[in-house]
Protein backbone atom coordinates (compact mmCIF):
# COMPACT_ATOMS: atom_id res chain seq x y z
CA UNK A 1 0.00 0.00 0.00
CA UNK A 2 1.11 3.63 -0.97
CA UNK A 3 -1.42 6.51 -1.63
CA UNK A 4 -1.38 9.40 0.27
CA UNK A 5 0.43 9.90 3.42
CA UNK A 6 -0.36 13.22 5.61
CA UNK A 7 2.31 13.81 7.98
CA UNK A 8 0.45 16.67 10.90
CA UNK A 9 -3.16 15.91 12.24
CA UNK A 10 -3.63 19.25 13.33
CA UNK A 11 -6.17 21.44 11.50
CA UNK A 12 -4.06 21.39 7.62
CA UNK A 13 -3.64 17.72 7.99
CA UNK A 14 -6.98 16.26 8.94
CA UNK A 15 -8.80 19.03 6.74
CA UNK A 16 -6.59 17.74 3.67
CA UNK A 17 -7.31 14.12 4.58
CA UNK A 18 -11.11 14.73 4.16
CA UNK A 19 -11.15 17.06 1.53
CA UNK A 20 -9.19 14.20 -0.59
CA UNK A 21 -12.15 11.85 -0.03
CA UNK A 22 -14.90 14.97 -0.96
CA UNK A 23 -12.62 15.13 -4.48
CA UNK A 24 -13.67 11.12 -4.78
CA UNK A 25 -9.81 10.44 -4.25
CA UNK A 26 -10.46 6.50 -3.60
CA UNK A 27 -6.38 5.30 -2.49
CA UNK A 28 -5.61 4.85 0.76
CA UNK A 29 -5.40 8.07 2.96
CA UNK A 30 -2.49 7.94 6.32
CA UNK A 31 -2.89 10.42 8.56
CA UNK A 32 0.28 10.94 11.44
CA UNK A 33 0.05 12.58 14.06
CA UNK A 34 2.93 13.44 17.35
CA UNK A 35 -0.33 13.68 19.65
CA UNK A 36 -2.15 11.57 21.24
CA UNK A 37 -5.94 12.61 20.67
CA UNK A 38 -8.16 12.61 18.11
CA UNK A 39 -7.77 15.79 15.87
CA UNK A 40 -8.58 18.95 17.75
CA UNK A 41 -8.77 23.06 16.77
CA UNK A 42 -6.33 25.01 18.42
CA UNK A 43 -7.78 28.30 18.62
CA UNK A 44 -10.04 27.24 21.47
CA UNK A 45 -7.44 26.77 23.58
CA UNK A 46 -7.00 30.38 24.30
CA UNK A 47 -10.76 31.88 24.10
CA UNK A 48 -13.61 32.16 27.21
CA UNK A 49 -14.78 29.16 28.51
CA UNK A 50 -16.19 27.79 31.44
CA UNK A 51 -13.39 28.00 33.13
CA UNK A 52 -11.36 24.52 31.57
CA UNK A 53 -9.72 23.87 28.50
CA UNK A 54 -12.07 23.16 25.55
CA UNK A 55 -11.09 20.32 23.65
CA UNK A 56 -12.95 20.75 20.30
CA UNK A 57 -12.31 17.78 17.46
CA UNK A 58 -12.18 18.57 14.29
CA UNK A 59 -13.93 15.13 13.29
CA UNK A 60 -14.77 12.05 15.40
CA UNK A 61 -12.82 8.60 15.03
CA UNK A 62 -15.87 7.28 13.35
CA UNK A 63 -16.03 10.14 11.02
CA UNK A 64 -12.13 9.17 10.17
CA UNK A 65 -13.39 5.16 9.77
CA UNK A 66 -16.21 6.27 7.38
CA UNK A 67 -14.14 8.23 5.27
CA UNK A 68 -11.74 5.22 5.22
CA UNK A 69 -8.93 7.94 6.66
CA UNK A 70 -6.74 5.89 8.59
CA UNK A 71 -5.06 7.60 11.89
CA UNK A 72 -2.47 6.96 13.14
CA UNK A 73 -1.92 9.17 16.27
CA UNK A 74 1.17 9.62 18.74
CA UNK A 75 3.34 9.09 15.83
CA UNK A 76 6.11 10.22 14.91
CA UNK A 77 7.80 10.38 11.29
CA UNK A 78 11.38 10.92 12.12
CA UNK A 79 12.62 10.46 8.59
CA UNK A 80 12.14 10.79 4.82
CA UNK A 81 13.35 9.51 1.95
CA UNK A 82 12.65 11.75 -0.86
CA UNK A 83 14.44 9.17 -3.78
CA UNK A 84 12.69 6.14 -2.26
CA UNK A 85 9.17 8.15 -1.50
CA UNK A 86 9.68 6.65 2.29
CA UNK A 87 8.77 7.84 5.64
CA UNK A 88 10.41 6.52 9.00
CA UNK A 89 7.85 6.57 12.00
CA UNK A 90 9.68 6.98 15.81
CA UNK A 91 8.57 3.13 16.55
CA UNK A 92 10.66 2.19 13.20
CA UNK A 93 7.85 1.68 10.71
CA UNK A 94 8.32 2.22 7.31
CA UNK A 95 5.91 3.36 5.21
CA UNK A 96 5.95 4.23 1.39
CA UNK A 97 3.96 7.54 -0.56
CA UNK A 98 2.97 8.15 -3.93
CA UNK A 99 1.96 11.81 -2.76
CA UNK A 100 3.09 13.08 1.13
CA UNK A 101 1.60 16.80 2.62
CA UNK A 102 3.91 17.94 5.40
CA UNK A 103 0.78 19.85 7.68
CA UNK A 104 3.71 19.29 10.62
CA UNK A 105 2.73 23.39 12.24
CA UNK A 106 5.08 25.15 14.01
CA UNK A 107 6.50 24.45 17.64
CA UNK A 108 6.96 27.85 20.17
CA UNK A 109 9.50 29.40 19.91
CA UNK A 110 12.00 29.19 23.01
CA UNK A 111 13.43 31.66 25.56
CA UNK A 112 16.90 32.00 25.91
CA UNK A 113 17.33 33.99 29.28
CA UNK A 114 18.22 32.30 32.46
CA UNK A 115 16.33 29.89 34.00
CA UNK A 116 13.95 29.65 30.67
CA UNK A 117 12.89 26.30 32.08
CA UNK A 118 10.68 27.47 34.06
CA UNK A 119 8.34 28.97 31.40
CA UNK A 120 5.34 27.12 30.08
CA UNK A 121 4.60 26.94 26.29
CA UNK A 122 1.44 27.10 24.57
CA UNK A 123 0.47 25.49 21.67
CA UNK A 124 -1.26 22.47 22.43
CA UNK A 125 -3.99 20.59 24.48
CA UNK A 126 -1.61 19.72 26.69
CA UNK A 127 0.16 22.92 27.35
CA UNK A 128 -3.29 24.23 27.99
CA UNK A 129 -4.18 21.55 30.09
CA UNK A 130 -1.13 21.79 32.38
CA UNK A 131 -1.30 25.87 32.61
CA UNK A 132 -4.54 25.78 33.82
CA UNK A 133 -3.70 22.78 36.07
CA UNK A 134 -0.56 25.05 37.44
CA UNK A 135 -2.39 27.88 37.73
CA UNK A 136 -5.42 26.21 40.25
CA UNK A 137 -2.67 26.73 42.57
CA UNK A 138 -1.41 30.12 41.41
CA UNK A 139 -1.87 33.94 42.73
CA UNK A 140 0.43 35.60 39.51
CA UNK A 141 1.30 34.67 36.37
CA UNK A 142 3.60 36.41 33.90
CA UNK A 143 3.08 36.08 30.02
CA UNK A 144 6.09 36.85 27.83
CA UNK A 145 5.10 37.85 24.85
CA UNK A 146 2.04 40.62 23.74
CA UNK A 147 1.00 39.10 20.67
CA UNK A 148 -2.43 37.34 20.07
CA UNK A 149 -1.69 34.36 21.77
CA UNK A 150 -0.24 35.92 25.36
CA UNK A 151 -2.89 38.87 25.13
CA UNK A 152 -5.66 35.81 24.49
CA UNK A 153 -4.67 34.46 27.52
CA UNK A 154 -4.21 37.19 29.60
CA UNK A 155 -7.47 37.96 29.30
CA UNK A 156 -8.87 34.12 29.62
CA UNK A 157 -6.58 34.17 33.36
CA UNK A 158 -7.85 37.85 34.26
CA UNK A 159 -11.14 36.06 33.70
CA UNK A 160 -9.97 33.78 36.65
CA UNK A 161 -9.54 36.49 38.93
CA UNK A 162 -5.31 36.08 38.48
CA UNK A 163 -2.99 38.78 38.82
CA UNK A 164 -1.81 39.01 35.37
CA UNK A 165 1.49 40.58 34.07
CA UNK A 166 2.13 41.27 30.13
CA UNK A 167 6.08 41.55 29.43
CA UNK A 168 6.85 42.72 25.86
CA UNK A 169 9.98 43.38 24.14
CA UNK A 170 8.09 45.40 21.96
CA UNK A 171 6.80 49.59 23.10
CA UNK A 172 3.17 47.88 22.17
CA UNK A 173 1.21 45.03 22.53
CA UNK A 174 -0.31 43.32 19.66
CA UNK A 175 2.22 45.38 17.49
CA UNK A 176 2.68 42.37 14.83
CA UNK A 177 -0.54 41.74 13.26
CA UNK A 178 -3.19 43.63 14.29
CA UNK A 179 -3.98 47.04 12.82
CA UNK A 180 -2.02 49.94 15.74
CA UNK A 181 -5.61 51.55 15.78
CA UNK A 182 -7.21 48.42 17.17
CA UNK A 183 -4.27 47.07 19.19
CA UNK A 184 -4.36 50.68 21.05
CA UNK A 185 -8.03 49.78 21.66
CA UNK A 186 -7.30 46.27 22.61
CA UNK A 187 -4.49 47.01 24.91
CA UNK A 188 -6.63 50.22 26.64
CA UNK A 189 -9.26 47.61 27.49
CA UNK A 190 -6.65 45.04 28.85
CA UNK A 191 -5.24 48.02 31.28
CA UNK A 192 -9.00 48.33 32.15
CA UNK A 193 -8.93 44.38 33.01
CA UNK A 194 -6.30 45.07 35.71
CA UNK A 195 -3.17 43.50 33.53
CA UNK A 196 -0.43 44.84 34.38
CA UNK A 197 2.35 45.82 31.16
CA UNK A 198 5.77 46.09 31.01
CA UNK A 199 7.02 47.11 27.32
CA UNK A 200 9.93 47.59 25.97
CA UNK A 201 11.50 45.30 28.17
CA UNK A 202 13.01 42.10 27.95
CA UNK A 203 13.56 39.41 30.73
CA UNK A 204 17.05 38.73 31.84
CA UNK A 205 15.87 35.55 34.42
CA UNK A 206 12.96 33.69 35.89
CA UNK A 207 13.37 32.82 39.01
CA UNK A 208 11.22 30.63 41.62
CA UNK A 209 8.30 33.42 42.12
CA UNK A 210 9.65 36.19 40.49
CA UNK A 211 10.48 37.42 37.11
CA UNK A 212 13.42 39.58 36.38
CA UNK A 213 13.45 42.26 33.70
CA UNK A 214 16.21 43.89 31.73
CA UNK A 215 15.48 46.98 33.68
CA UNK A 216 16.03 45.21 37.29
CA UNK A 217 12.36 45.52 37.37
CA UNK A 218 11.08 42.44 39.59
CA UNK A 219 7.23 40.77 38.41
CA UNK A 220 5.81 38.86 40.83
CA UNK A 221 4.76 35.09 39.31
CA UNK A 222 4.22 31.92 40.80
CA UNK A 223 3.55 30.92 36.70
CA UNK A 224 5.30 32.17 33.98
CA UNK A 225 3.96 31.16 30.31
CA UNK A 226 5.96 31.80 27.04
CA UNK A 227 4.20 33.45 24.20
CA UNK A 228 6.79 34.84 22.10
CA UNK A 229 5.62 33.48 18.92
CA UNK A 230 6.28 30.34 16.52
CA UNK A 231 8.82 28.71 14.12
CA UNK A 232 7.93 26.32 10.98
CA UNK A 233 7.94 23.08 11.92
CA UNK A 234 10.46 22.14 9.19
CA UNK A 235 13.14 20.06 10.45
CA UNK A 236 11.76 16.38 9.06
CA UNK A 237 11.81 19.00 5.25
CA UNK A 238 15.32 20.18 5.97
CA UNK A 239 16.50 16.71 6.87
CA UNK A 240 15.06 15.59 3.62
CA UNK A 241 16.66 18.14 1.32
CA UNK A 242 13.50 20.16 0.69
CA UNK A 243 14.09 23.59 0.04
CA UNK A 244 13.33 25.36 2.76
CA UNK A 245 13.11 28.79 4.25
CA UNK A 246 11.09 30.87 6.45
CA UNK A 247 9.25 27.48 6.24
CA UNK A 248 8.82 24.80 3.58
CA UNK A 249 8.94 26.46 0.58
CA UNK A 250 6.05 25.94 -2.16
CA UNK A 251 5.03 26.99 -5.63
CA UNK A 252 1.36 28.64 -6.24
CA UNK A 253 0.35 24.75 -5.81
CA UNK A 254 1.78 23.97 -2.70
CA UNK A 255 4.02 22.01 -4.17
CA UNK A 256 7.28 22.08 -2.36
CA UNK A 257 10.50 21.40 -4.02
CA UNK A 258 10.08 17.27 -4.88
CA UNK A 259 6.96 17.08 -6.61
CA UNK A 260 5.60 14.05 -5.05
CA UNK A 261 5.74 16.20 -1.84
CA UNK A 262 3.02 19.50 -1.22
CA UNK A 263 2.72 21.70 1.80
CA UNK A 264 -0.01 23.05 3.89
CA UNK A 265 -0.48 25.23 6.74
CA UNK A 266 2.03 27.34 9.37
CA UNK A 267 4.75 25.06 8.25
CA UNK A 268 3.99 26.46 4.69
CA UNK A 269 5.90 29.10 2.48
CA UNK A 270 4.31 29.70 -0.62
CA UNK A 271 5.07 31.66 -3.42
CA UNK A 272 3.98 35.04 -4.05
CA UNK A 273 2.81 36.22 -7.55
CA UNK A 274 4.87 39.50 -6.70
CA UNK A 275 7.83 37.86 -5.39
CA UNK A 276 8.65 35.98 -2.59
CA UNK A 277 7.26 33.14 0.03
CA UNK A 278 4.52 34.17 2.55
CA UNK A 279 3.80 32.19 5.39
CA UNK A 280 0.58 32.81 7.64
CA UNK A 281 -0.03 31.45 10.75
CA UNK A 282 -3.72 31.27 11.30
CA UNK A 283 -6.96 28.62 11.22
CA UNK A 284 -8.37 29.60 7.79
CA UNK A 285 -5.03 30.19 5.91
CA UNK A 286 -4.45 25.88 7.35
CA UNK A 287 -7.89 25.01 6.48
CA UNK A 288 -7.85 26.99 2.81
CA UNK A 289 -4.20 25.63 1.75
CA UNK A 290 -5.11 22.56 2.80
CA UNK A 291 -8.29 21.90 1.09
CA UNK A 292 -6.13 23.48 -1.99
CA UNK A 293 -3.24 21.12 -1.83
CA UNK A 294 -5.37 18.17 -1.63
CA UNK A 295 -7.33 19.11 -4.62
CA UNK A 296 -4.07 19.25 -6.24
CA UNK A 297 -2.68 15.95 -4.92
CA UNK A 298 -5.58 14.57 -6.43
CA UNK A 299 -4.41 15.91 -9.87
CA UNK A 300 -5.65 19.11 -10.10
CA UNK A 301 -3.92 22.77 -10.24
CA UNK A 302 -5.08 24.86 -8.46
CA UNK A 303 -3.11 28.03 -7.55
CA UNK A 304 -3.49 29.11 -3.83
CA UNK A 305 -5.54 32.51 -3.50
CA UNK A 306 -6.77 33.09 -0.68
CA UNK A 307 -7.31 36.74 1.37
CA UNK A 308 -5.93 36.08 4.74
CA UNK A 309 -8.37 36.49 7.34
CA UNK A 310 -8.01 35.63 10.98
CA UNK A 311 -9.68 36.72 14.25
CA UNK A 312 -9.54 37.08 18.01
CA UNK A 313 -11.21 37.36 20.64
CA UNK A 314 -10.36 38.81 24.22
CA UNK A 315 -13.17 39.41 27.22
CA UNK A 316 -15.95 40.40 25.14
CA UNK A 317 -14.12 41.88 22.26
CA UNK A 318 -13.79 40.21 18.54
CA UNK A 319 -11.72 41.39 16.15
CA UNK A 320 -11.27 40.13 12.89
CA UNK A 321 -9.25 41.46 9.42
CA UNK A 322 -8.70 40.35 5.97
CA UNK A 323 -6.00 41.31 4.06
CA UNK A 324 -2.97 42.53 5.07
CA UNK A 325 -3.07 46.43 6.14
CA UNK A 326 0.06 48.35 6.16
CA UNK A 327 1.53 51.40 7.95
CA UNK A 328 1.19 53.18 4.08
CA UNK A 329 -1.79 52.13 3.02
CA UNK A 330 -4.80 55.15 3.22
CA UNK A 331 -6.97 53.80 6.11
CA UNK A 332 -11.34 54.90 6.39
CA UNK A 333 -12.87 54.20 9.38
CA UNK A 334 -16.58 53.74 9.20
CA UNK A 335 -18.61 53.77 13.26
CA UNK A 336 -21.09 50.65 13.69
CA UNK A 337 -23.18 50.83 16.43
CA UNK A 338 -21.14 48.41 19.17
CA UNK A 339 -17.78 49.13 17.22
CA UNK A 340 -15.56 50.47 14.68
CA UNK A 341 -14.54 49.47 10.69
CA UNK A 342 -11.33 50.13 9.37
CA UNK A 343 -11.07 49.93 5.36
CA UNK A 344 -7.39 50.50 3.79
CA UNK A 345 -6.52 51.21 0.12
CA UNK A 346 -3.57 50.99 -1.86
CA UNK A 347 -3.65 53.66 -4.06
CA UNK A 348 -7.47 53.50 -3.93
CA UNK A 349 -7.60 50.39 -4.37
CA UNK A 350 -9.58 47.95 -1.75
CA UNK A 351 -6.90 45.62 0.25
CA UNK A 352 -8.01 45.37 3.44
CA UNK A 353 -10.39 45.65 5.69
CA UNK A 354 -10.91 45.36 10.08
CA UNK A 355 -13.25 45.33 12.64
CA UNK A 356 -13.56 44.92 16.32
CA UNK A 357 -17.05 45.23 18.26
CA UNK A 358 -18.82 42.67 20.72
CA UNK A 359 -18.46 39.39 20.19
CA UNK A 360 -18.92 38.46 16.75
CA UNK A 361 -20.52 41.64 15.50
CA UNK A 362 -18.56 42.76 12.89
CA UNK A 363 -18.10 39.15 10.91
CA UNK A 364 -20.71 39.87 8.65
CA UNK A 365 -19.25 43.36 7.49
CA UNK A 366 -15.98 41.49 7.30
CA UNK A 367 -17.56 38.84 5.17
CA UNK A 368 -18.74 41.59 3.12
CA UNK A 369 -15.25 43.48 2.89
CA UNK A 370 -13.69 40.20 1.71
CA UNK A 371 -16.23 39.84 -1.72
CA UNK A 372 -15.07 43.54 -1.90
CA UNK A 373 -10.98 42.82 -1.86
CA UNK A 374 -11.70 40.32 -3.72
CA UNK A 375 -13.83 42.10 -6.49
CA UNK A 376 -10.52 44.56 -6.68
CA UNK A 377 -12.22 47.67 -6.03
CA UNK A 378 -11.35 50.72 -6.32
CA UNK A 379 -14.41 52.43 -4.11
CA UNK A 380 -15.16 56.26 -2.77
CA UNK A 381 -14.01 56.61 0.60
CA UNK A 382 -16.64 58.75 1.61
CA UNK A 383 -18.71 55.70 0.68
CA UNK A 384 -16.74 53.46 2.77
CA UNK A 385 -16.76 55.52 6.42
CA UNK A 386 -20.43 56.51 5.63
CA UNK A 387 -22.31 53.78 7.65
CA UNK A 388 -25.77 54.16 5.87
CA UNK A 389 -24.48 53.00 3.10
CA UNK A 390 -24.93 49.29 2.54
CA UNK A 391 -21.38 47.04 1.83
CA UNK A 392 -23.73 44.94 0.12
CA UNK A 393 -24.88 47.51 -2.60
CA UNK A 394 -21.31 48.22 -3.08
CA UNK A 395 -20.84 45.09 -3.54
CA UNK A 396 -23.33 44.76 -6.43
CA UNK A 397 -22.88 47.84 -7.64
CA UNK A 398 -18.75 46.48 -7.80
CA UNK A 399 -20.22 43.42 -10.16
CA UNK A 400 -22.21 45.35 -12.37
CA UNK A 401 -19.12 47.54 -13.34
P1 LIG B 1 -0.80 22.55 13.75
O1 LIG B 1 -2.14 22.83 14.29
O2 LIG B 1 0.39 22.99 14.53
O3 LIG B 1 -0.69 20.99 13.50
C1 LIG B 1 0.49 20.36 13.14
C2 LIG B 1 0.52 18.97 13.75
O4 LIG B 1 1.62 18.27 13.17
C3 LIG B 1 0.79 18.99 15.26
O5 LIG B 1 -0.21 18.27 15.92
C4 LIG B 1 2.17 18.34 15.39
O6 LIG B 1 2.28 17.55 16.56
C5 LIG B 1 2.21 17.45 14.16
N1 LIG B 1 3.58 17.11 13.72
C6 LIG B 1 4.62 17.97 13.52
N2 LIG B 1 5.71 17.27 13.11
C7 LIG B 1 5.34 15.99 13.06
C8 LIG B 1 6.03 14.80 12.72
N3 LIG B 1 7.31 14.79 12.35
N4 LIG B 1 5.37 13.61 12.79
C9 LIG B 1 4.07 13.57 13.16
N5 LIG B 1 3.36 14.68 13.49
C10 LIG B 1 3.98 15.86 13.44
N6 LIG B 1 -5.70 31.25 14.44
C11 LIG B 1 -6.69 32.11 14.12
O7 LIG B 1 -6.89 32.43 12.94
N7 LIG B 1 -7.48 32.66 15.11
C12 LIG B 1 -7.33 32.34 16.42
O8 LIG B 1 -8.06 32.85 17.26
C13 LIG B 1 -6.29 31.44 16.78
N8 LIG B 1 -6.11 31.10 18.07
C14 LIG B 1 -5.10 30.24 18.40
C15 LIG B 1 -4.91 29.91 19.73
C16 LIG B 1 -3.87 29.06 20.11
C17 LIG B 1 -3.66 28.72 21.56
C18 LIG B 1 -2.99 28.54 19.12
C19 LIG B 1 -1.84 27.66 19.52
C20 LIG B 1 -3.18 28.86 17.78
C21 LIG B 1 -4.24 29.71 17.41
N9 LIG B 1 -4.46 30.06 16.08
C22 LIG B 1 -5.48 30.91 15.73
C23 LIG B 1 -3.58 29.55 15.00
C24 LIG B 1 -4.15 28.30 14.37
O9 LIG B 1 -4.65 27.43 15.34
C25 LIG B 1 -3.05 27.63 13.56
O10 LIG B 1 -2.68 28.53 12.54
C26 LIG B 1 -3.48 26.31 12.96
O11 LIG B 1 -3.81 25.40 13.99
C27 LIG B 1 -2.37 25.72 12.10
O12 LIG B 1 -2.74 24.44 11.71
P2 LIG B 1 -1.65 23.43 11.13
O13 LIG B 1 -2.39 22.17 10.85
O14 LIG B 1 -0.87 24.06 10.05
O15 LIG B 1 -0.60 23.20 12.32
Amino acid sequence: MSGIVIVGAGEAGTRAAFTLRETGYDGAIRLIGAETHLPYERPPLSKPSNGDVTMKAICSGEALLNAGITYLPGAEVTQLDVAGQSLTLSDGQLLGYSKLLLATGARPRKLSCLGAARALDFRTYDDAKTILDTINASRSVAIIGGGLIGMELAAMLRGKGLVVSVIEAAPKPLGRAVPLRFAAKMHTRHIEEGVNFYLGVGVSEILGDIVLLTNGAEVPADVVVAAIGVQPEISLAEKAGLAIGNGILTNPFLQTSDRHIFAAGDCAAVEQYGGGHARFESWRNARSQAETAARNMAGASDAFSAIPWFWTDQYDLGLQVAGLPQAHHQSVVRALPTGELAFYLDEGTLVAAAGLGIGNSVAKDIKLSEMLIAAGISPDPAALSDPTVNLKILLKSARAA
